[in-house]
């Protein structure tokens, strides 16, 4: 018993060891993929329900590293996340929105922000100062967060939402339904918008319970006023059933996937998906 529980410790320590190796090379590559420029922003048309006018894009970070190839961003994002190295990624991601926004008459882009970055000290004055610098309205930009970004000090984070819709920023809550929110206690937050996470939408039409969760987050919100857009939109019947729904907006595959920035603009000069 006792070998096999020192054989265990080295597994678990060799597991450790490489993990830890693994995300030392991914933050050694991430601090220098902005200056060999091996980061790209692609853009995923954000559409209203009816006549499927684009209203936005949601901007989504790529990294395409020379040693690994295209790493999936869900998987560092988080590892820039527990660095500082999400500030500069933020700032790079920002200034190429913005720049984007500069060529595109008549749409709004919508930016992730990390937990981090929006609890960051003076998170309003760094982004006003951004958007000045741009020479870009700040109704122009969306600003998407995560539940976890503002339930941790909830306080502080809906002082910080109320100055950036102040300000006239537009605000997104990511993801809504994975986390510990509620509808009751969004109240209290300056909001436009709530994206649905996808994977209540995988859900509809396979189980009663996600079309529930979806009818249900759809009438509050609507109820609050807010915008609510359906994420990971990949079927017809899915489209149909956020059409009757009321889901005021889609996003998804079905719709289109993230383009190259050329292909997003040429997409927002036509106005409207087929
Ligand atoms: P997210 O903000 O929830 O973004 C939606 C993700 O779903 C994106 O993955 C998008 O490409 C993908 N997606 C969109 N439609 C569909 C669909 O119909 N089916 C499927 N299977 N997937 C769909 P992506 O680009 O890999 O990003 C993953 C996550 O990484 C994002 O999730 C977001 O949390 C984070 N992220 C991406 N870009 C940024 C960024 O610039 N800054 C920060 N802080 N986080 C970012
Ligand atoms: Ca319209
Ligand atoms: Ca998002
Ligand atoms: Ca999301």
């Amino acid at each position: 018993a006792k070998r096999r529980g020192r054989g265990i410790i080295r597994l678990f320590d060799e597991a450790m060891d490489e993990s830890i190796r693994f995300r030392r090379k991914i933050e050694g590559g991430l601090a220098q993929a902005i200056a060999n420029d091996e980061l790209r922003l692609v853009y995923q048309p954000i559409v209203e329900r009816g006549d499927l006018e684009i209203v936005a894009f949601e901007a989504l970070l790529r990294w395409d590293s020379p040693d690994y190839g295209t790493i999936p961003t869900g998987l560092f994002i988080p590892i820039a996340e527990e660095s500082s190295l999400i500030h500069e990624l933020g700032d790079w991601v920002l200034t190429q929105a913005l720049e984007m926004l500069q060529r595109w008459p008549g749409q709004y882009v919508s930016v992730n922000f990390s937990p981090r970055q929006f609890r960051r000290q003076n998170f309003v004055a760094h982004v006003v100062e951004r958007v000045q610098h741009a020479g870009i309205a700040p109704t122009r930009l969306q600003i998407e967060i995560t539940e976890t970004a503002i339930f941790d000090d909830a306080e502080r984070a809906a002082d910080t939402l109320y100055r950036l819709r102040q300000m006239g920023f537009r605000i997104a809550l990511d993801d809504f339904g994975t986390g510990y929110s509620s509808l009751y206690n969004i109240r209290r937050f300056s909001l436009d918008c709530l994206k649905i996470d996808k994977s209540f939408i995988d859900g509809i039409g396979r189980e009663r319970e996600s079309a529930a969760i979806v009818q249900s987050i759809i009438h509050l919100a609507r109820a609050l006023g807010l915008e609510v857009v359906a994420e990971g939109v990949e079927t017809p019947a899915q489209v149909q059933a956020l059409r009757i729904a009321g889901c005021s907006h889609l996003q998804g595959y079905h719709l289109s996937r993230p383009l190259e920035a050329e292909d997003a603009a040429e997409m927002a000069q036509q106005r409207y998906m087929r």
